[in-house]
C-alpha cells in the first residue's frame, strides 16, 4: 500500500468538489473493496475522501411508488428492509447471496456498484492486464479463464462484474442518481457500466469525480414474483459462476412482462432484452422458458475453459423463469 492523505467529507458538495481536482483522488465508503485492491498496489491514490458519514443512508418511498435507495445504505439494510424484501425479493436476495454477513454489513451500495473484478489476471501484478494498466495485454483471453466472459468480451478484456446485487438492479430497471461539479445527473442502470471495448480500464460511464447519491427503483407491479438464482463453486462465500434475475408477469397462463438479467457472463450485468421480447404474449411453459434461453444465449462465445458456462446460463434462465411463473420464491 502506498502512503496517501485522508479526509472525511462533511458533505456532498465536498466530497464531490475534492474528488474532481485530481485523478488520484477517490471516495472510500465501506473500504471492503477498496482497501484490499490498495493492499495489492492496483489503486494507488494520493488522497482518499471518506464519504461514510454523509447523509445517503436512508431508503425512501418515491413519489411514483418506487423507492430512492442512498448510496450510502449497507447491503444488510437493504437486504433486510421490509418493503424490499416484499416487492422486490430478487434485490433482497441477490444481496443475500453475496459475500458473507460481517461484509455486509460494512458494503454500501454505491461501493458494489463500483467494485471492480475478480479476474486473478487483475489481481496479480506479477501478470499484465489492460484493466490494470492500458495497452498492457489480457492473459486472461489465452490463459485460465474458467471464470470469465461468454458475452459482450473483446480482445482486451474477458472479465466479468462480480456483483450480485447489480443483476437485480439491472433487471429492475433502476437508475442510478449520482452528484459532479456540472451538477445532478440520473443513470439507467442498463448504461451504468460499460462494455470492455478497448478501454477495459474504465468499468462505468461514471466522469471524474462523479459521487453515486442513490439508486431509484422504479415500481415494478410484477417485480414480487422476482427471483435470483446463483450458481457458484461453493454454497456460500463465493462470486458468481453465473447468475440469473428473472421476473414474470402472467395473465393466466399467457406471459405479459418478462425481465431476464444474467450476471458472471460480461463485463457488465446482462439484460437479456431480445429473450424479454420473445416471451411477452407467450405461453408460460418449459419449452417457451427454453426457447428463451437459447435466444438470449445465442450470442456467447466462451473461451477455452468456459463453454460450460453456456449451457449452464441457459439451465438456470429455465429455471428462474419457471419459478417466477409459480409465483416466485426461493430458486
Ligand atoms: C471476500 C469478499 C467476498 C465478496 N463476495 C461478494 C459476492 O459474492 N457478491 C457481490 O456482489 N459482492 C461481493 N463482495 C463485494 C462487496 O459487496 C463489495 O466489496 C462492496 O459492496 C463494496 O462496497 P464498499 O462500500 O465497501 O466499497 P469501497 O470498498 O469503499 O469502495 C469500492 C469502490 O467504490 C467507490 N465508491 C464507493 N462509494 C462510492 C460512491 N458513493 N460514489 C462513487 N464511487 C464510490 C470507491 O472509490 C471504490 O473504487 C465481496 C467482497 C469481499 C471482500
Amino acid at each position: 500500500m502506498n502512503n496517501f492523505a485522508y479526509v472525511r467529507a462533511n458533505s456532498v458538495e465536498d466530497a464531490v468538489s475534492r474528488a474532481s481536482q485530481d485523478s488520484n483522488v477517490m471516495y472510500i465508503a465501506g473500504g471492503t473493496n477498496l482497501v484490499d485492491r490498495m493492499k495489492g498496489f492496483l489503486d494507488e491514490p494520493s488522497q482518499l475522501v471518506d464519504v461514510s458519514r454523509l447523509a445517503m443512508k436512508k431508503i425512501e418511498r418515491t413519489q411514483e411508488g418506487g423507492l430512492k435507495i442512498g448510496a450510502l445504505v449497507t447491503n444488510t439494510d437493504l437486504a433486510g428492509c421490509a418493503e424490499v424484501r416484499s416487492n422486490y425479493p430478487m434485490l433482497s436476495r441477490s444481496i443475500l447471496a453475496g459475500a458473507s454477513q460481517q461484509i455486509r454489513n460494512m458494503a454500501t451500495v454505491g461501493g458494489n456498484l463500483m467494485q471492480r473484478t475478480r479476474c486473478p489476471y487483475y489481481y496479480d501484478t506479477a501478470f499484465a492486464c489492460n484493466k490494470r494498466q492500458p495497452n498492457t495485454g489480457c492473459p486472461a483471453a489465452t490463459g485460465i479463464n474458467r471464470t470469465h466472459a461468454i458475452l459482450g468480451a473483446s480482445e482486451s478484456c474477458v472479465a466479468v462484474n462480480p456483483s450480485d446485487m447489480c443483476v437485480a438492479l439491472a433487471a429492475l430497471d433502476a437508475e442510478v442518481k449520482v452528484r459532479g461539479v456540472a451538477g445532478e445527473r440520473q443513470i439507467p442502470f442498463v448504461d451504468f457500466h460499460r462494455l470492455p471495448g478497448n478501454t477495459p480500464n474504465r468499468d462505468t460511464n461514471l466522469e471524474p469525480g462523479e459521487l453515486i447519491t442513490a439508486v431509484i427503483l422504479p415500481p415494478v407491479s410484477f417485480a414480487k414474483s422476482g427471483v435470483y438464482l446463483k450458481l457458484r463453486d461453493r454454497a456460500s462465500y463465493a462470486f458468481a459462476l453465473i447468475s440469473v434475475a428473472a421476473a414474470l408477469e402472467l395473465s393466466g397462463e399467457q406471459i405479459k412482462n418478462a425481465r431476464v438479467a444474467l450476471g458472471g457472463v460480461a463485463h457488465k450485468p446482462w439484460r437479456a432484452t431480445e429473450a424479454e421480447e420473445f416471451l411477452k404474449g407467450k405461453r408460460a411453459d418449459k419449452s417457451t422458458f427454453s426457447q428463451a434461453a437459447e435466444i438470449a444465449l445465442k450470442d456467447a462465445k466462451p473461451l477455452a475453459h468456459n463453454q460450460f458456462k453456456v449451457k449452464l446460463s441457459k439451465r438456470a434462465i429455465s429455471r428462474a423463469l419457471s419459478v417466477s411463473a409459480r409465483g416466485g420464491g426461493v430458486v
